[in-house]
């Protein structure tokens, strides 16, 4: 599984930018593989390395029927090597969505939970009974954060990166924010935007920084408001800023992560957020598989590339 080491950065020219004085560069994990987006690659790199090192044939892993997770997992699992159990959530319907149809098209084998055994998942016994059912397997968290995905996600930014005054990224379990945290240079600020509704996320990352990180650092703030109501939720506005967003850059973003971000960060500039002059780096951790599965949904025409 190859991640290229140099990935491209790319500065967004636009009024309001030049107004504020704003200098805002996008780094492109969307283009890391041919075929799936984003910041997933990261996380399950070192778990799977550690799979191979343990002698384990196959992997199994947790996500709800659009996942990124699920996605980059099959086909990660497959480039390693790997066999892969994908256990989702809910019952299976057919036929397949885009995202389900991908990951068994590449070799994962698809399972289903309904929603309340799938609730228990951690638990000894779902556990216990996957393992009679399919065999010793490498457990891959959903989501995928774990240890090693946190060290993983220490690895998206380069020397380079130094440069910015500010990182910029979306938030679902905070894993991919507690890497790029841990990686972070002193002068440094860290801007999260949480996907998700609810003020819990600060706790969430408080625990997590400090679990993971040694001298967790404190150059970070989380924006609980940028939810849209909700994970996977939208509006129209938030679905006509990527189209406009995606016109003038030639950046493709995804309503559930990156969309938010963008959205979030382009309202922070309007307000004044942030001096003359400063230079912000926003993480594309793409999630653009989930387009098209969203579009099927919400009858939105989101597949931008
Ligand atoms: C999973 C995902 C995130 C969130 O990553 P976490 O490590 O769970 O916080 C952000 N953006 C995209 C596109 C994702 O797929």
């Amino acid at each position: 599984m190859l991640i290229p080491s140099h990935i491209p950065t790319q500065k967004i020219e636009n009024p309001l930018l030049l107004e504020k004085g704003i200098h805002l560069f996008v780094k492109r994990l969307d283009l890391v593989h041919p075929l799936v987006s984003g910041n997933k690659f990261y996380k399950l790199k070192h778990n799977l390395i550690k799979a191979k090192e343990e002698g384990h044939s196959q992997i199994l892993t947790f996500g709800g029927a659009y996942s990124n997770h699920i996605y980059a997992a099959a086909v990660a699992a497959k480039e390693m090597g790997l066999k892969a159990i994908g256990i989702i959530r809910g019952e299976e319907t057919l036929p397949l969505n885009p995202t389900l149809a991908f990951a068994k098209e590449k070799g994962m084998l698809l399972h289903y939970l309904n929603r309340s055994t799938y609730r228990s998942k951690n638990t000894t016994e779902v556990l216990e009974g996957l393992a009679a059912q399919f065999g010793h397997f490498y457990l891959i968290p959903e989501g995928g954060t774990n240890a090693l995905a946190i060290q993983g996600c220490g690895e998206i930014l380069s020397l380079d990166d130094a440069q910015f005054d500010f990182v910029s990224l979306s938030i679902g379990t905070g894993g991919t924010f507690t890497g790029i945290a841990s990686s972070l240079a002193a002068n440094q600020q860290l801007l999260g935007f949480s996907s998700l509704k609810g003020n819990f996320i600060h706790q969430e990352i408080l625990d997590l920084l400090q679990q993971h990180v040694n001298s967790p650092p404190s150059n970070y703030q989380i924006l609980d408001q940028y939810h849209f109501g909700g994970y996977g939720k939208h509006n129209k506005i938030l679905v006509d800023f990527i189209k406009d967003f995606y016109l003038q850059t030639g950046i493709p973003l995804d309503p559930i992560y990156t969309g938010k971000m963008m959205f979030g960060l382009f309202d922070l500039i309007n307000k004044g957020f942030y001096e003359r002059g400063t230079k912000i780096l926003a993480i594309h951790t793409g999630g653009l598989q989930g387009n098209i599965g969203f579009n099927q949904q919400h009858g939105t025409d989101l597949d931008l590339r």
